[in-house]
């Protein structure tokens, strides 16, 4: 489904990706862990273009971008495949709950407004927002909002969703409602990368657990295996230090 390869990134002289290699199967939830500044946002944001990486290649089905002969209708078509969950949910303030939903139902799937709000009316209740269509983000907690956040994310009926950090904006009381979202969507079989660091969230949805640092995947595997039996000096360092 996602295939990354060699997949490099730099800010100026900063190397902050050197060589990613990832493969996610359909249906697959895989989990990103490791230190803050380690690369793991870059990486998500690579996969859709939101950075443009400097070597390396990233396919989503058949639509393959390959970083050195890259054009802008296959960026596109990879984006189209992609959908993301922001740490701080960038929802359009003036819209309401069922209008950030649709909107993109409307603009770039060109549907009607009956079409659109039925399927955001469908996602409301996935989410467990059934009663705040009408409500303006302003007038809603993080956690609805963050929950409007993936509802969004599910419209366009992306091959993966992306998450970066979906819950650390979050007040600790409502962290949980949103995690729960996140299993249940798991439980669908729906294909998603997660950078988090809930780790006993991570243990419990992932299939497979990928630790990075430093630019680098430095290790991966089941979750049972990552945070048991951890190969990498580095893995243990930074398991000790944050459970
Ligand atoms: P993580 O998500 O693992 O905390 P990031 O991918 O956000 O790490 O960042 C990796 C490194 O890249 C950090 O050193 C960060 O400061 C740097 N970085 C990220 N985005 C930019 C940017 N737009 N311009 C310059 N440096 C950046
Ligand atoms: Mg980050």
């Amino acid at each position: 489904m996602l295939k990354i390869k060699n997949l490099h990134k730099s800010f100026e002289n900063l190397e902050v990706l050197k060589g990613i290699d990832l493969e996610v199967n359909k249906g697959e939830v895989v989990v990103i862990i490791g230190p803050s500044g380690s690369g793991k946002s870059t990486l998500l944001r690579c996969i859709n273009h939101l950075e443009t990486p400097k070597k390396g290649a990233i396919q989503i089905s058949s639509t393959k971008v390959d970083a050195e002969k890259s054009n802008k209708k296959d960026i596109q078509s990879l984006r189209r495949e992609t959908a993301m969950v922001f740490q701080n949910y960038n929802l359009f303030k003036n819209k309401t709950a069922l209008e950030n939903i649709t909107e993109a139902l409307l603009v770039v799937k060109n549907m009607t407004k009956d079409e659109a709000k039925e399927i955001g009316e469908k996602l409301l209740v996935q989410v467990g927002l059934k009663d705040k269509r009408n409500s303006y983000p302003s007038t809603l907690s993080g956690g609805q909002q963050q929950r409007v956040g993936i509802a969004r994310a599910m419209a366009l009926n992306p091959q993966i969703i992306l998450f970066d950090e979906p819950t650390s904006a979050l007040d600790p009381e409502l962290v949980g409602e949103v995690l729960n979202v996140i299993k249940e969507l798991a439980l669908n079989n729906i294909t998603m990368l997660i950078v988090t660091h809930e780790m006993g969230f991570a243990r419990e949805v992932a299939d497979r657990v990928i630790f990075m640092d430093e630019g680098y995947i430095v290790e991966q595997g089941i979750p049972e295996e990552i945070f048991t039996n951890p190969k990498h000096d580095r893995t243990k360092k930074f398991l000790n230090k944050i459970v």
